[in-house]
Formats: structure tokens, sequence, C-alpha cells
């Protein structure tokens, strides 16, 4: 048994649905603060299996204790969190409340249950400006934003208490830039409001919701001048999660593993190989830099290839399709007409 901290969300929904295919059970944790509880009746459906699903918080650490004591599992995967970094700028407490508070609630729960092994939502945010790129997991550590301080803090907190108790496992995993969609078109990134990040908006773009996309910047020393990531497709992501685990029933450690294809992609290469994919037009105008915005990074991914023997399947193009085919099936989301 697994116990899944904010499963409902985006990269716990394709989690859980792997979990599930590879015969582990299932128990999602979620406040459902963003996400919607339909997208577990999704995954259940996908999977063909059932899951527990829980409604908490992870500050309420009786609730959360008695839940985790419930279900008997033997390791956590840890997802539940904010992760707006406009928001976390505006609101720290916020942040540090719900990330790094939630997650001593969490790891107080599980010492007292006797559950030492956790997989960690890490980001490539803790790397940083880039020293050197790709990022190998020894860069430095450093945050430019409140979201990128509080996956650094735990991170710290991780490292500390596995030095104070050699039982734990812990994977902190290192995500670079989660995009796409389960293949069925049944589950997906369900953003509220005004998506921030460029998939979901260049998506919205194409299926006429939006008008145009803003190309932040062109002017950077890139390729094409725009801004360069790592995507991955959320279903390699999840893929990596179930591996994660796997390694951490047969080795002990506090380990970080960069998840990342180890490509970088540019913006306007995103937006043509979108168009491709949905055989719609992607207008954009190019407007300036984004403050804040790296120019551009990427992941060195061989040591979660080498610890646990995962590496990414899924292109760019199975990205834009699969993220084609979940918004076409789901134009408002979850939630039907909005
Ligand atoms: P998401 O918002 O879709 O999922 C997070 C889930 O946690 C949601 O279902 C939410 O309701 C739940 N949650 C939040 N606070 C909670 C609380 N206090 N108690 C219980 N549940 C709570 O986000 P996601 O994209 O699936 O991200 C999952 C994790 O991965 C987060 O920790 C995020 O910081 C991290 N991460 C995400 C990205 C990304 O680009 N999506 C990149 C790097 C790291
Ligand atoms: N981007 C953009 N327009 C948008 C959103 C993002 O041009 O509406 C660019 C952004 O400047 C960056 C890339 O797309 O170069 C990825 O941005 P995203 O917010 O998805 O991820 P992050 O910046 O957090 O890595």
């Amino acid at each position: 048994m697994i116990f899944v901290t904010g499963g409902a969300g985006y990269i716990g929904s394709h989690t859980c649905v792997e979990l599930l295919m590879a015969g582990h059970d299932v128990t999602v944790y979620d406040n459902f603060s963003n996400s919607q509880w339909e997208a577990t009746e999704r995954v259940q459906r996908i999977a063909g299996r059932t899951m527990a699903v829980v409604r908490g918080d992870i500050r309420d650490g009786a609730a959360l204790q008695a839940a985790l004591h419930a279900s008997g599992a033997k390791a956590v995967v840890h997802f539940a969190g904010l992760k707006a970094v406009g928001e976390s700028e505006a609101e720290p407490l916020k942040y540090y409340d719900n990330n790094v508070l939630g997650t001593v609630r969490l790891l107080e729960a599980m010492a007292a249950c006797g559950v030492k092994t956790l997989v960690f939502s890490s980001s490539a945010t803790v790397y940083g400006v880039p020293e050197v790129l790709p990022y190998r997991e020894d860069h430095r550590l450093s945050a430019t934003n409140t979201y990128g301080m509080t996956k650094l803090v735990v991170e710290n907190m991780l490292r500390d208490l596995h030095r104070s108790d050699a039982d734990w496992r812990i994977g902190i995993l290192r995500y670079f830039n989660p995009v796409g969609a389960h293949s069925s078109g049944l589950i997906g990134e369900d953003p509220q409001g005004t998506p921030n990040n460029l998939m979901p908006y260049v998506a919205q773009v194409a299926v006429g919701r939006r008008e145009f996309l803003n190309v932040w910047g062109n002017d950077y020393p890139t390729p094409d001048g725009t801004g360069v990531r790592d995507y991955i497709h959320v279903v390699d992501l999840a893929l990596g999660h179930v591996k994660a685990l796997d390694y951490l029933g047969a080795n002990t450690g506090c380990v970080s593993v960069n998840l990342g294809a180890g490509v970088g992609h540019s913006v306007l290469d995103m937006v043509r190989s979108f168009e491709a994919a949905s055989g719609r037009p992607v207008p954009f105008k190019v407007g300036p830099r984004r403050a804040g915005d790296l120019d551009a990074y990427w992941a060195d991914a061989s040591l979660a290839q080498a610890l646990f023997g995962w590496r990414v399947e899924r292109g760019l193009d199975v990205m834009c399709e699969d993220t084609w085919r979940w918004q076409n099936m789901n134009p408002n989301g979850y939630k039907g007409e909005k």
C-alpha cells in the first residue's frame, strides 16, 4: 500500500494510475485545494482498479496520522503542496505553512506509524541560476523565490532527518517541466484561471479559448532567442516514481535525483510542435521577458537511469498530442462548463 499525499493533483493523479497498474494498492490523501474529486474517479477508471481516497489536510497532524495508520501503507509519495511562484512571493507564510510545516506534520505522522520510506516532489528550481549546464544533482543549491525556498528547506530537512536516523529511505525527485496528459485523454492538467505555464496556455490558444500566446522574450542567448526548458511527459514522470519506490524498497539512503528528459526545447519549438499535433494555428506575440525567468536549463538525467533504470520514452510530439487530446475532450477541465 502506498499513501499518496496530493494524489488528486496533476502529477499525483498520473502517478496513482501507474502505481495501480504496477500492482500497488493506493490511498490518496488530498484536501482538494487545487484539484477535483473527479480526477480520482477517472484514475480508477483508467487503471480498472479501486483506490481509497481520503479528504484531509497534511497540516492536520491527527487526521493525517489516523489516515496513514488506517491505510497500512509501507511508503509515502508526497505531492501535496502549493506551487505558484507568483503567489508564493505575495503570500510567503502561506507557502511555508503548507509546504514546509505540512511536510513536518507528515514526517511526524510517518515516524509515529513506523513508515520510513518517502518519495518527495522537489523541483529543478532548487538549482537556482545555472553555473554549469546540464544541471547535475551535485550542482550548488539555491533559491530565487519563496516557492523554491520551501522546496530547498524541505530537501535540507529530509537530509537532516536521514542523518539522524539511517533507517529512513528517502528519494528526493527534482522534476524539470512536467507537461502532457494520460493517453486516454481522461486526466490531465486543469489549471484554475489563466495558466502561468507555457503548455496549458498553448493548449488553450489552440482550442480557441485564448486569442494568442505571449512569448516572454525572444532576445535570450538561445538558438531562436526564446527560453529553453527540459519538458518531461507526465506519464514518464509518474513512471519515475514507481521506479524510485522500487529502488527504495531495495536500498536505504537519501538520494536526490533529477527527473528530466535531458534535452532542452524552446518556446517556439513548443508552438510548432503543438501546431503539428493539433492541426490548429497557435498565434503568438512576442512580449518582454518575464521577471525572474532563466534563459535556459535542462537536466543531466543519467543518475535516474543508473539508479532507477529509468529514462523518458515520450518526446515533445507525444507531449503535445496527449495534451491536445485531454484539452479537446475536456475543454473546460474536470468541471465541464465554467
Ligand atoms: P497540483 O496542485 O496539481 O497537485 C497538488 C495537490 O496537493 C493538489 O491536489 C492539492 O489539492 C493538494 N494539496 C495542496 N496542499 C495540500 C494540503 N495542505 N493538504 C492536502 N493536500 C494538499 O500540483 P502538481 O503539478 O501535481 O505538483 C505536485 C507536486 O510536485 C507539488 O509539490 C509541486 O510543488 C511539485 N512540482 C510540480 C512541478 C510542476 O511543474 N507541476 C514542478 C516541480 C515540482
Ligand atoms: N513562457 C512564455 N509564455 C507563457 C508562459 C511561459 O513564453 O505564457 C515561457 C517562459 O518564459 C519560459 C518557458 O515558456 O521560457 C516555460 O515557462 P513555464 O512557466 O512553463 O515554466 P518555468 O518557467 O517555470 O520553467
